[in-house]
């Protein structure tokens, strides 16, 4: 682990900002449907409330596009950590100003704040000098433990540290950041070879560039899922049409075939489950990408994909798996991306789960806790796995 964590530094008695993600799912009414980003928490909490800290905690929730918008408070959170933590939970309604400062400065010993929404302010987003200053307020430590936001410079991931130095205050990984960062790390530098990566998922652009970086790292990528038809159009293959999501991605995915042509460690699917409707009682049928019917889009890897891409898994030592194989929402298309799912689960190498829908079906399908690591971050465990470097991260000390 290069970077400084909680441990390294003193934290007792000290006023601790922690930036946490906690932009859970919440049902129509605001209930909270799924409570793992805050139970993740859990472990550098009681770390720094069993040495007296003054813990603060900062995040965000949705868009609310830097207005105050009562839909997105972070109050329902306050309720289930508090819950979670067995402690009461301070929740401040705004996350800087002269009320919330003069609650951190008063704040007792081995007690928690949780500040509002901080996307409530445009200064979040725009990582504004002002704003970031105000978030530092009377800060001695501040941990960032949100790995998924760690890919954005942003006041509370990134802006908030020049001013906290300033007053001679550490900056470090929380315990969840420093599991991100370890986990994902080794695969950069030391994954058990064969290394094998899966991508798939619907942000074909955004994967496109993944594919670019990831080639060179991994010993053989399996491609799946929604981004596989455009670039089996840019091939040539006909009738893909209907299986494209955004027409853009077709010129995305020719800029990508020098660089498919120059590798040989890649598959693409060779059949596929195709349908005319997204339905539970929807008409399916297997077809060859060679031959997809003109009325007909694919929502899933075909028997043979399937076949051959859990042939590569038997083998593999070291695993990455970011985005479905189908839309796996939908009963008739889920079974590609449960066949995967079970190789892993099966498989004794090291599997990382990386991306928000992926870890969603590798719980709903019951194998999570056959995973090594699945992990917070969707975008920012891509980006780190491109070699890039996340603007949260780096502003943590190096050990
Ligand atoms: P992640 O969140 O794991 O990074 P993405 O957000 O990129 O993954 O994509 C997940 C979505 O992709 C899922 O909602 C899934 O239904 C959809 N998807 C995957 N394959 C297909 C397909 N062939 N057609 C339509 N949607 C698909
Ligand atoms: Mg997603």
């Amino acid at each position: 682990m290069p970077k400084k964590t909680i441990q390294d530094v003193d934290v007792t008695g000290k006023r601790v900002f922690v930036r946490v993600d906690y932009n859970v799912p919440q049902d129509e009414s605001g209930n909270i449907t799924d409570d793992a980003r805050i139970r993740e928490t859990l472990p550098t909490l009681r770390y720094l409330l069993e040495r007296n800290a003054k813990v603060v905690l900062a995040a965000h929730l949705g868009r609310p596009k830097g207005k105050r918008d009562e839909k997105y408070t972070l109050q329902p959170v306050a309720a289930r950590l508090q819950e979670l933590l067995g402690q009461p939970v301070q929740f401040l309604n705004d996350c800087i100003g002269d009320e919330v400062q003069a609650a951190r400065e008063q704040q007792p010993a081995g007690t928690v704040i949780l500040l509002e929404n901080l996307r409530f302010h445009a200064g979040e987003e725009e990582n504004d000098a002002a704003f970031a200053r105000a978030l530092a307020t009377a800060t001695e430590v501040y941990v960032n433990d949100a790995f998924g936001a760690a890919h954005r410079a942003h006041a509370s991931t990134a802006g908030i540290v020049p001013f906290v130095r300033e007053r001679g205050g550490a900056a470090v990984a929380g315990l969840l950041m420093a599991k991100e960062i370890e986990v994902l790390g080794n695969l950069l530098t030391q994954p058990a070879r064969p290394f094998v990566v899966i991508l798939g998922g619907a942000k074909v652009g955004d994967k496109i560039g993944v594919i670019r970086n990831l080639i060179d790292k991994a010993d053989t990528l399996l491609i799946g899922g929604a981004m596989a038809y455009p670039i089996l159009k840019a091939m040539g293959k006909p009738n893909m049409d209907k299986s494209i999501l955004d027409p853009k991605d077709v010129a995305q995915a020719a800029s990508l075939l020098p660089i498919l042509q120059a590798h040989n460690n890649w598959r693409l699917p060779t059949d596929a489950l195709l349908t005319d409707r997204d339905a539970e009682d929807a008409h399916t049928e297997f077809r060859s990408v060679d031959n997809f019917p003109p009325d007909l889009f694919a929502m899933d890897i075909g028997p043979q994909t399937i076949q051959a891409y859990t042939d590569v898994l038997r083998d593999a030592k070291t695993v990455f798996w970011n985005g479905p194989m189908g839309r796996f929402e939908t009963k008739p298309f889920a079974y590609g991306t449960r066949a995967i799912a079970a190789a892993l689960a099966e498989s004794d190498a090291t599997t990382v789960i990386g991306g928000g829908d992926s870890a969603a079906a590798i719980h709903q399908m019951g194998f999570a806790d056959a995973m090594s690591h699945i992990s917070t971050g969707g975008g920012a465990s891509l980006e780190f796995l491109e070699g890039k470097e996340l603007p949260g991260v780096a502003v943590l000390e190096e050990r």
